[in-house]
């Protein structure tokens, strides 16, 4: 089976400190590298964590401040050196085309990857392909930004002892998944006679937000939920007059949305350990993983 996890390539805020570079996340998924706002340093960071990063086939920029998006160019760079021969596709907020275009173009160099950028003006479903559907929506951080749902197509499991019950083999079972039923021995067989659906899981990415209503609706059931807490409930009011989120607040959410787990990110340089965000969250939302610069983070099926 494919590789299926989340890296963490950095998890600071604005500024990195000695132990948290620019944030940038990655997520192994079906084939797929996607990768969540890039940070400065972060082409150096997959060195750290030992993955290469032709894996990379979306980037998503969910604002263009900073330290989600300086290390783009060079991304787009290291691909363009690594020759990698797949659409590198880049989601991101449609307002922020001058600067997208900026990071892209920023130095002298010769293009020959393909890029294919998907600039975002408006929310819902931006695409569905290869098994995956990607919904984007507007979160509440002053500039436009954009958190991301992403949701695995539903795939059937097929019960091996009603397959045999039903005289389904070989190339039948294929057959059968394509059509929905076949005649076997003379009998219409259904698809839900030997199979059931197995429902895709759904990654949610929402960093730098106010609470919000969509912060809900990307994060509703989500299997994996990769949120911002740039502060702890102490900081309550800093949260708020720089929009964004507690570890209590990205908790609760957590809690209400009904995710099965909840990853914290993009911490404030003020605080040195992150223990205090762990204890926090997890009073409320339990299952709740504290991100760490090169941590690896089991994305089950
Ligand atoms: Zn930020
Ligand atoms: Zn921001």
């Amino acid at each position: 089976m494919s590789v299926r996890n989340l890296t963490i390539l950095g998890c600071s805020s604005q500024q990195p400190t000695r132990y948290r570079n620019h944030g940038a996340y990655l997520v192994r998924w079906n084939g797929e590298g996607f990768l969540f706002d890039p940070g400065e340093g972060t082409q150096r960071q997959f060195i750290f964590a030992n993955v290469a990063p032709t894996c990379v086939t979306r980037i998503f920029i969910s604002h263009f401040h900073g330290d989600h998006c300086l290390g783009l160019g060079s991304m787009l760079m290291r691909l363009n050196l690594d020759k990698v021969t797949h659409e590198i596709h880049c989601y991101y907020p449609a307002s922020g085309k001058t600067y997208f275009d900026r990071l892209r173009f920023g130095t002298m160099y010769h293009e020959l990857i393909k890029v294919v950028e998907h600039p975002i003006d408006k929310e819902g479903v931006i695409e569905t392909r290869d098994g995956f559907t990607i919904e984007a929506y507007f979160l509440e951080h002053g500039v436009d930004n954009l958190g991301w749902r992403i949701k695995e197509a539903d795939s059937r499991k097929f019960d091996a002892a009603k397959l045999k019950e039903y005289g389904v083999k070989g190339p039948a079972v294929k057959d059968l998944e394509k059509q929905g039923k076949l005649l076997i021995d003379g009998k219409i067989v259904h698809l839900d006679d030997v199979s059931t659906v197995r429902p895709g899981d759904v990654l949610a990415v929402a960093i730098d937000t106010l609470p919000c209503p969509n912060i809900l609706r990307i994060a509703d059931s989500a299997k994996l939920f990769l949120c911002e807490s740039t502060y702890l409930d102490e900081h309550r009011d800093l949260a708020k007059e720089h929009h964004h989120l507690t570890a209590k607040q990205a908790a609760e959410v957590a809690k209400k949305a009904g995710v099965d787990h909840l990853v914290l990110t993009h911490f404030s340089a003020r605080y040195q350990e992150a223990e205090a965000f762990q204890k926090e969250a997890a009073s409320i939302f339990p299952n709740t993983t504290v991100a760490e610069d090169l941590k690896q983070i089991p994305f089950p099926k």
